[in-house]
């Protein structure tokens, strides 16, 4: 083997280990949180870390990534390239490393155990977002929302903080700051982002601000107040980031009595992609001392998947349960052949888009009827609102990211900044939802992503575009994603399998015949079902 092959080969022995077991400690500490659970997952973050911080190693995957490739080794110089990501973030100073996981891991764990106080009773998320979903009472409405945002008070000076050490470690490497730095390491280049999300403003602002307004139209009379006089309370979601009931339509009654885990075991079933192993290993339903979002990891990249929910029988929890397990079944169809640091999907906006691909199926009139069997007659009648319903979370995500994204840029700028009103000032701007009068809270510190999934939320929109992209050409190709094969057979062969071999931008050329773009994605939110 080549001296290349040998040093990927060595590193791979090192680190493959030292990721599986924080897979594993992350999971025990989301799963059943304790105070040795997080110390556990600490240690493991920090073995891992240390690997990637290793100066000497580091030095030898730059230096064969220098030498000239000797042709052949394709996979071996995408390998060297991906480590030589993961490590340029952590050749910074030991103690500033150790200061930055503790303080990360602390953070996570308050948001883990962290339960609201409403009305001196604890509160889960779940209890807080049915009350801003079936609530008639602005008070109470008013005092869930609040409650919402109790965990932002509890960690702004600490999310201020992690800004402060992740900015000191971005500029000992030379980046401007964090978000440089980490959109650099994520391949993706900063002045691109920034264009796309002016494209998205464009396209999505005047739709946007017809539909929002019309929302208001309905939401003032059923709170008896005037639409000027709406607070963001009146949103059924604490960050307005799905539509509220009254701008999409209520399928909540058509799962009332669903089986979540039924229809996403149909939905991918009608594929022909196989998620039993990771429905057996799942964590799905909520518990007191468990993470109360959800998530899906690959703990070993072996195939050892598993997604952790809080499932209830409702919309959102049957999106959710899609959008995870369509990450699980990426992560299951990774080609095995591939070498270990290969075997990841191709990019965060890749599964992302993969999983938003498959959570847009809930307001699919084909899959309401073929996998979650409501009644033909039902459907039809359904069927232009769901269309409606489908382009205003388009519109309201799409806001919503943009939001999100212009804050970490700032909030990584200057971390001193009066980011209270920042958060507001944007918010105001892309979501057209005004501050409440005399409010001074840090709410945008409630967001647990920027906290702990720092400079992410690019790849939810970049996502959106890719799943718009791929859902396109999978109709044209196959009739879409229900009980469809042939799309099952597309999705593992071109899209799945494989993985990280190639760049995320050429992997999507050669995945879906062109270079990622807006074009789709503008079509989906063209009114009229499709
Ligand atoms: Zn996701």
């Amino acid at each position: 083997m080549s001296e290349r092959g040998d040093l990927v080969e060595t590193l791979t022995d090192r680190l493959a280990p030292l990721d599986r077991e924080l897979g594993l400690a992350w999971w025990e500490s989301s799963t059943d949180a304790s105070p040795d659970a997080d110390e556990r997952r600490a240690a493991a973050d920090l073995a891992r870390r240390e690997f990637l911080a290793d100066h000497d190693a580091f030095a030898a995957v730059r230096e064969q990534l220098a030498a000239p490739d000797d042709g052949g080794e394709a996979h071996t110089t995408r390998a060297l390239e991906l480590l030589a990501d993961a490590m340029v973030p952590h050749q910074v100073p030991a103690e500033l490393l150790r200061a930055l996981v503790d303080l990360e891991t602390a953070v996570d764990a308050r948001f883990t155990a962290y339960r609201a106080d409403l009305d001196g009773s604890r509160v889960d998320d779940n209890t807080l977002l049915d009350i801003l979903r079936t609530s008639n009472d602005s008070g109470e409405r008013q005092a869930a929302w609040e409650a919402g945002k109790q965990i932002g008070a509890e960690v702004a000076d600490d999310v201020r903080q992690l800004a402060r050490l992740r900015n000191d470690a971005a500029r000992t490497l030379g980046y401007r700051d964090h978000f440089a730095l980490a959109l650099a390491t994520g391949a993706l280049d900063e002045a691109r982002l920034f264009a796309t999300l002016d494209e998205v403003d464009r396209l999505t602002a005047a739709p946007f601000t017809a539909w929002k307004d019309e929302l208001d139209a309905r939401l003032a009379p059923r709170f008896g107040v005037d639409p000027r006089d709406l607070a963001p309370w009146h949103l059924d979601d604490p960050f307005f980031q799905d539509p509220p009931i009254e701008g999409a339509v209520d399928l909540d009654p058509y799962f009332a009595d669903a089986d979540l885990e039924a229809l996403t075991r149909r939905t991918f079933a009608g594929l022909d992609l196989d998620i039993d192993p990771v429905m057996q290993a799942s964590d799905l339903y909520a518990r007191d001392r468990k993470n109360q979002h959800a998530f899906c990891i690959h703990i070993d990249r072996e195939g050892d998947v598993r997604v952790l929910c809080n499932v209830e029988a409702n919309e959102r929890w049957a999106d959710t349960m899609l959008h995870e397990f369509g990450h699980a079944v990426y992560d299951r169809e990774l080609d095995p052949e591939l070498p270990w640091l290969l075997r990841e999907p191709a990019h965060a906006l890749t599964t992302e888009g993969i999983a938003m691909m498959f959570g847009r199926l809930v307001r699919d009139p084909t899959w309401l009827r073929e996998i979650a069997g409501l009644d033909q007659s039902t459907v039809q009648e359904l069927a232009p609102r769901l269309a409606a319903a489908q382009r205003a979370s388009l519109l309201v995500f799409a806001r919503w990211v943009l939001v999100v994204t212009h804050f970490e840029r700032e909030l990584y700028a200057n971390p001193e900044a009066d980011l209270d009103t920042l958060w507001w000032d944007l918010v105001e701007r892309f979501q057209r939802v005004r501050r409440p009068a005399g409010r001074h809270a840090p709410d945008w510190a409630a967001k647990i992503h920027l906290a702990v999934v720092p400079v992410y939320y690019q790849n939810y929109l970049y996502g959106e575009l890719f799943a718009s992209q791929l859902g396109e050409q999978l109709r044209d190709d196959h009739g879409g994603l229900v009980n469809a094969a042939g799309a099952g057979a597309h999705l593992r062969e071109h899209v799945f399998a494989p993985a990280a071999a190639l760049r995320w931008d050429r992997f999507i050329e050669q995945a879906t015949g062109r270079a990622l773009d807006a074009r789709a994605f503008a079509r989906d939110l063209e009114a009229g079902p499709r």
